[in-house]
């Protein structure tokens, strides 16, 4: 399949996923994946129109950064080492995997230095797996406290990853989780503003993201895998 069409194929998934769950298109965006594929495919991925991209690690996205700057919307969705912060810092509108203070304090300070402001996701571990990054669920409310008072630090959102299952419907208690956690941060009041977003659904399990409330899909494989 051509990336064109692939790209038609996931809209209509995500579509009808909205319908489904009494959803408008427009609270979905696609974050497309370019983690996978070169700096050639990246731009035909922009020039599609899918302009918001996401990489996991500074050394694979530079030279695509370099290319690209302007022309996309850049997303941090990868573990971020403390010590890499200063790679990224105002080169991505949005780090997704803010998961600790130390981090959280790095950012701050290098967000200050600069004179702006970081949009953040704060990554949950909500499904336990040892093998994932984020913060425990049970951490939240006393992390967002501790987050408040960083005041370069725009938190917009929650963001996790489900296991991976063949079966997409085993992970939906995962997303569902995600958002009541969002929901009761909201309620608490600990942040000014109140924080829309969920960033949830890979590939193999958008569909059920969107019906339990995504309002940001990251898709890696399903639109760009193995394209050369
Ligand atoms: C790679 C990656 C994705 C995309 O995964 P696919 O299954 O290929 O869609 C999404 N989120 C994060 C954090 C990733 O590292």
């Amino acid at each position: 399949m051509s990336l064109q069409e692939r790209i038609e194929s996931v809209e209509r998934r995500i579509v009808a996923a909205c319908a489904r769950s009494g959803r408008k298109r427009e609270e979905v965006q696609i974050i497309a994946v370019t983690k996978y594929v070169t700096e050639k495919i990246t731009g035909e991925v922009i020039r599609s129109g899918l302009n918001k991209v996401g990489e996991n690690r500074w050394q694979d996205a530079q030279a695509k950064w370099e290319a690209f700057a302007t022309e996309a919307e850049w997303h941090f969705i990868g573990h971020l080492q403390t010590n890499k912060v200063r790679d990224v810092i105002g080169k991505f509108q949005y780090i997704h995997s803010l998961d600790r203070l130390t981090l959280a304090e790095e950012l701050n300070k290098k967000a200050l230095s600069l004179g702006i402001q970081v949009n953040c996701f704060i990554q949950l571990n909500v499904s336990g797996e040892e093998t994932k990054y984020g913060l425990p669920p049970d951490q939240l409310f006393t992390f967002a406290e501790q987050l408040s008072k960083l005041s370069a630090l725009n938190i917009v959102g929650l963001m996790t990853m489900a296991p991976h299952e063949e079966e997409a419907e085993k992970v939906r208690p995962v997303f569902r989780e995600l958002r009541n956690l969002r929901d009761e941060l909201n309620s608490r009041q600990i942040f000014t503003c109140e924080i829309p977003h969920l960033s949830m659904g890979m590939s193999n399990d958008f569909e059920v993201a969107i019906e339990e409330g995504a309002t940001w899909i990251r898709l890696g494989s399903i639109l760009v895998g193995k394209l050369k």
